[in-house]
């Protein structure tokens, strides 16, 4: 584990930024990016000599992505990518469960299921051009009685729908020689689920979009957009120029959309998801990835066991209600981000649509045994002594006024804009064919 972070620091550092494992204002996150200065010496440039041509707003693994794309789609193109905070990644990038996602949840058809199985394609051979700690592990889906199964059973039918290949369902037997520890009276093998190190993919990439000519600027968040000739970029970091505007700012996509002028017609609902951890002497109780049988009427996968790239063994995330937008604390509270959201006619609908699943939700978040009892449906033997208090994330839903979670990749085209407004899960493995998606979207 230490190798790969120590790995990490010489690559932030020969990048102009310092690591360390603390994430923004000061939570207990989980990004190892740290707030450190970008060199301030870029910014002029940015401003007279270079006016970009595009400006992507959001430095995580979206806008990253799609910068790539664009100069290697256009090469000699201007393109900047402006982010708010310090360094690249440190939102839902940073801290994220680190899985592979292959395309097994998502409808045939839809962009996530066409944009997950490309994705992870190219992710794979995006790390392993660059060296990037990943592996293709597997994962099982577990059952824990029939109505699970049968649920399972139309998992099996989607994914092979969406061009998987090697599922297999196994009876109790054959799931006890993958995971000796397991429950569950059945499961679903999914042979090309993943873990990655998505840090040292933010890092790959931001180097990558470096050498090609395009840059980074940190410390730049937007504030205003202004529509001319060309569109006119206000951030803390001074003005921008640009013919073209990408919106890839993540839990702030729907405000951003709002500064070019169109309706909020979705919100941007966040909903935190909180880890625990395998404590050493417990990890055994996991090889791999164990999943439960996700509800198809919610995005949220259910809390599992996951095994991470750099070692050890999570568990989670739950999907609460954050008081703020990048609260990654329960005691985190942004009185305008709360008022935004409980104002919002859509997540009372929500509420009163799932009240059993949003007390459930909120139970697991409250009570250390309450979330133990969902592990304990996958994996038995765990206890609450075996966990400790992990990081967390926060996601960025799309929500309809009607309560409804947006399941698919949403994007929206304006005048010489594109806006992604809803990129949850899997939304990091699918980033670089996000960005191609984007690209082929907009024409210079
Ligand atoms: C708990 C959790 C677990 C997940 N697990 C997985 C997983 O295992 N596998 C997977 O594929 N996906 C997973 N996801 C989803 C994945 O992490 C996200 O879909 C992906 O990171 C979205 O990337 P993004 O670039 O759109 O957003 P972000 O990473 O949030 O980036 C948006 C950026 O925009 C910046 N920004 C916002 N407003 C402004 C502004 N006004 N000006 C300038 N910059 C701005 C922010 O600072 C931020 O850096 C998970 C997400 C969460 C929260």
């Amino acid at each position: 584990m230490d190798g790969t972070v120590n790995q990490e620091k010489i690559c932030w550092k020969l990048l102009g930024y310092t690591t360390g494992r603390e994430a923004p204002n000061g939570t207990s996150g989980r990004s190892v990016f740290s707030k450190a200065p970008y060199s301030a010496n870029r910014r002029p440039e940015a401003r007279s000599l270079r006016a970009p041509s595009s400006l992507i707003i959001g430095g995580g693994i979206v806008g990253l992505a799609t910068a790539r794309q664009l100069l290697l789609k256009h090469p000699g193109t201007r393109v900047t990518v402006l982010e708010k905070e310090e360094a690249p990644g440190q939102h839902q990038t940073g801290h994220n469960s680190g899985v592979l996602h292959c395309g097994l949840y998502y409808t045939p058809g839809s962009l996530k299921a066409q944009l997950a199985v490309e994705g992870i394609r190219e992710m794979s051979e995006f790390c392993t051009k660059n060296d990037i700690p990943h592996e293709i592990c597997g994962k099982l889906v577990v059952a824990t009685n029939e109505a699970e199964v049968s649920r399972m059973n139309n998992l099996y039918e989607r994914g092979l729908a969406n061009g998987l290949t090697g599922l297999r369902k196994l009876c109790r037997e054959e799931m006890l020689e993958i995971e000796p520890h397991i429950g569950g009276i059945a499961a679903l093998k999914v042979p090309q689920e993943g873990i990655v190190n998505y840090e040292a993919v933010v890092c790959a990439l931001v180097k990558e979009i470096e050498s090609l000519g395009g840059q980074v600027i940190t410390n730049a968040k937007v504030t205003g957009l202004i529509e001319g000739n060309q569109w006119t970029v206000e951030t803390q970091a001074g003005d921008f120029d640009a013919k073209w505007i990408i919106n890839c700012a993540g839990l702030h996509c729907d405000r951003v959309n709002q500064l070019t002028g169109q309706k909020r017609d979705l919100r941007i609902i966040p909903f935190r998801g909180e880890y625990y951890k395998l404590k050493e002497e417990s990890q055994y109780l996991v090889n791999h990835l164990i999943y439960p049988v996700p509800n198809p009427e919610f995005p949220f996968l259910g809390v599992h066991f996951t095994r991470l790239i750099n070692g050890g063994i999570e568990a989670g995330p739950n999907a609460v209600l954050a008081f703020a937008r990048e609260g990654y604390r329960k005691t985190n509270v942004n009185p305008y981000d709360l008022f935004d959201a409980i104002t919002y006619p859509g997540l009372w609908r929500f509420a009163v649509k799932y009240p059993k699943m949003c007390l459930h939700e909120l139970r697991s978040s409250l009570s250390k045994n309450f979330f133990c009892k969902q592990l304990q449906k996958l994996v038995p033997a765990v206890q609450p002594e075996d966990l400790i208090t992990g990081g967390a994330g926060v996601r960025a839903q799309a929500m309809s006024p009607e309560g409804g979670l947006v399941q698919d990749f949403h994007f929206a085209r304006g005048n010489n804009t594109l806006h992604v407004l809803n990129a949850p899960s899997p939304a990091a493995t699918a980033s670089l064919a996000i960005g191609s998606e984007i690209v082929n979207q907009i024409e210079f």
